[in-house]
């Protein structure tokens, strides 16, 4: 069996949020532990990651440190994050397995994700990203061109693009690497964005493509039979911190995005994890499963959590 494992913020970053070397380094090796006990069994493993508190950092470098050395875009945050979160997870991941006497070997492929240019959100960008600053710095950083938004209180957030991820360009090589057996992570941070120009080249654009969607996608390119969506809730609930609040368990396609039409899932955080699991047995994926990490062997070995299935 082939799963793709979609590790969320909690697994890469301490309960608070901190993402401290340290802090990474320990969530990391909690999430590698779950999947080490899962690679006992008769498992193929694609994990992707995401990213956000980790750009949010180079991004504060970037504005601190812009009169020394140049700031780097966006896209390059999204590469310099999976190489140093892929290294992080190869790390903690090798440590888990040589514990249990599991033979397995780890590769991180440095991942492009295809993104159309003329997507609606390079003119309506949604996406809030890095730390909030006062009215006067934000107008600063509007006048060389970025898009921020007034937050009231908190003061002012960039927002950028978050397109829809079309094609996984590097998928192939990471399907190589996982059929010849090894543990691949990939696609990290949903992808680096790339437009492909008129003359057929390849650019990196500033956005950032949603790390589920993109797991949908990359899941469903390396033939994935289960996309597991792993994050610090055990299931999808409905009336979500209300006292009617419901655990959805088994369900289909359908009977998720009705759910989600009513408003149960919020837009920036459980709402994609529901668009993913939908899409990836939608497009002919087998079973979606969002859960936490405590249940993660469970989730692929039997039922726990909320399994998206076929209509
Ligand atoms: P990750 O960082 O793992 O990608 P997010 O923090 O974006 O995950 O999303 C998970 C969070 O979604 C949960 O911690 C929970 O607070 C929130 N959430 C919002 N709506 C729901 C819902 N209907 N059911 C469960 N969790 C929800
Ligand atoms: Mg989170």
């Amino acid at each position: 069996m082939r799963v793709l494992l979609a590790l969320g913020g909690n697994a890469m970053t301490n309960a608070d949020g901190r993402a401290r070397p340290e802090d990474q380094i320990a969530a990391a090796g909690v999430a590698m532990a779950a999947v080490a006990d899962l690679l006992q069994h008769d498992v193929e493993v694609v994990i992707t990651h995401g990213n956000g508190p980790q750009v949010g950092n180079l991004l504060v470098k970037n504005e601190l440190a812009a009169a020394v050395v140049p700031p780097v875009p966006l896209d390059w945050c999204g590469a310099q994050t999976q190489g140093t979160l892929g290294f992080v997870l190869m790390d903690a991941l090798d440590a888990a397995l040589a514990e249990r006497g599991v033979d397995r070997r780890t590769a991180t492929v440095v991942t492009r994700t295809l993104v159309a240019s003329n997507d609606d959100g390079f003119t309506h960008p949604t996406k809030p990203i890095g730390r909030y600053l006062p009215a006067d710095e934000a107008a600063l950083l509007i006048e060389h061109g970025e898009t921020w938004e007034d937050r009231g209180e908190k003061g002012w957030r960039r927002v950028v693009a978050s397109p829809e991820p079309l094609q996984i360009l590097d998928a192939p090589a990471a399907r190589a690497l996982v059929d010849a057996g090894f543990v691949v992570v990939a696609n990290g941070g949903g992808g680096i964005p790339v437009v492909r120009d008129h003359d057929g080249t390849l650019r990196g654009v500033e956005a950032v493509i949603d790390k589920d969607l993109g797991a949908a996608l990359l899941a469903r390119t390396v033939d994935a039979d289960v996309l597991v969506i792993g994050t610090d809730v055990p299931h999808a609930v409905l009336h979500y911190g209300t006292p009617e609040a419901a655990d959805v368990g088994t369900v289909t396609a359908a009977e998720m995005r009705a759910y989600a039409a009513e408003g149960h899932f919020a837009s920036g955080s459980m709402g994609p994890k529901v668009d993913a699991a939908c899409r990836f047995v939608e497009q002919g994926g087998s079973r979606a499963v969002i859960t936490d990490l405590a249940h993660l062997a469970v989730a692929i070995t039997g039922s726990a959590g909320t399994v998206v299935v076929p209509n």
